[in-house]
């Protein structure tokens, strides 16, 4: 009997597909590793990057074990207040605020935003000054230290449009001594996501470090540091490493930096919370015999998951319902009407037949929150388990 995860198959027989599979024992499990790693540490904070997966179930489940927030948008903040994530616990950050979601962030009194230009701290005080709220901000610094991951999912070199150049930063800080309603609350990084060696985050570590001493020199404290989040996931065996090496993780900041007296620590992280629960289930619609190449086409396509297409992200794909052992190797492709919409090339797969019910794994992460109604296609279903 074929088993995904801790679920059996044959539960799965009349699914609607293509859907969503959340397998929220992993969630828990995952969440409890973190809690295992970051306890006896009451300084770390680990916000959830709320971008990798907004559905309100997943949400009530972060909420709920005591996890903060990390959005990136008015909608987010929003979608996060109503799962039970209180609003000191968010963290608000994103190149390009509108002034309605300032307002917003201004109004529910939220941890902090974290700012990524002088232009965006302008703005935040001009409408702090209006409504006379407090807004307290930290100042994402750009460390210019290179994540080795593909070139979209790269947030930390310097030729990004994300945070203020290192140059800049005491700058920025002494502007906020001028604004009576801007409380500086410290520093904010981001590098880049889907990393499994550790020396970009070593490497952090000692950029955050130089930019401490620099502070020191200045006299100006710095109340939190947040290293943002970035952590990967094994998206070639899932069933292998279904929770990531958070132990790794955490030990590389507590060896590499050098906190100083008081000074609160905070992560964000997004895909190696929610990255390995979910799996996408699609049917094959037909296997179609092209002269050069055999083709699977299922009824999932990058309306549903746009990894493949966005950023050439592979998925392990396995057939759930493969009634033999012999392979044969297919191009797995979705129904859209655009040649981008594959998700495998020259995969081998037991011999596959029109109804099979195919599964793609690790997909709980930048999956459902992508997803689209391009070609007036439908959202895809969602279920959890
Ligand atoms: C996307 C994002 C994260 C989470 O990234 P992951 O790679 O999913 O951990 C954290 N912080 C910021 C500012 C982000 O934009």
């Amino acid at each position: 009997m074929t088993r995904l995860m801790n679920i059996n198959i044959t539960q799965l027989k009349d699914i609607q597909t293509p859907c969503y599979l959340y397998d929220m024992k992993l969630l828990a499990d995952t969440l409890a590793a973190i809690q295992g790693e970051t306890a006896g540490h009451d300084n770390y904070h680990v916000h959830y990057a709320v971008k990798a997966n907004a559905n309100p179930a997943i949400l009530q489940a972060i909420a709920a074990a005591g996890f903060g927030a990390d959005c990136v948008s008015g909608g987010e903040i929003e979608a996060a207040l109503r799962a039970g994530f209180k609003a000191e616990d968010i963290a608000f950050a994103g190149v390009g605020k509108a002034d309605w979601e300032i307002q917003l962030a201004l109004e529910q009194g939220i941890g902090m935003f974290n700012v990524e230009s002088t232009e965006e701290l302008e703005v935040i005080n001009e409408l702090a000054t209006a409504m006379n709220k407090t807004a307290r901000v930290s100042f994402r610094i750009n460390p210019n230290v290179g994540a080795h991951t593909h070139a979209h999912i790269t947030t930390g070199k310097a030729e990004n449009k994300f945070g203020i150049d290192m140059e800049d930063m005491v700058m920025v800080i002494r502007k906020t001594e001028t604004m009576p309603l801007i409380t500086f609350t410290g520093l904010h990084f981001h590098i880049g996501s889907q990393l499994l060696v550790m020396d970009d985050f070593v490497a952090l570590c000692s950029r955050v470090n130089e930019l401490q001493d620099i502070l020191d020199s200045e006299g100006i404290r710095v109340p939190n540091i947040n290293v943002g989040g970035g952590l990967g996931i094994d998206y070639d065996e899932p069933d292998a490493h279904p929770i990531p090496n958070f132990r790794a993780y955490f030990d590389t900041f507590k060896q590499g930096l050098r906190l100083r007296e008081g000074q609160q620590l905070h992560f964000e992280l997004g895909r190696a919370m929610v990255g390995q629960m979910g799996s996408l289930l699609t049917r094959v619609l037909y296997v179609k015999h092209g002269k050069q190449k055999q083709f699977v086409i299922v009824d999932a396509g990058f309306t549903d998951l746009i990894r493949p297409a966005l950023y050439g992200a592979h998925h392990k794909i396995e057939n759930c319902t493969a009634t033999t052992k012999d392979t044969v190797v297919y191009d797995v492709v979705g129904p859209i009407c655009e040649s981008s919409d594959v998700f495998a090339k020259d995969l081998e797969l037991p011999e596959t037949h029109r109804g099979d019910l195919l599964v793609l794994r690790s997909a709980g992460a930048y999956g459902e929150t992508m997803a689209s109604c391009y070609n007036c296609r439908s959202l895809p279903n969602v279920k959890t388990i």
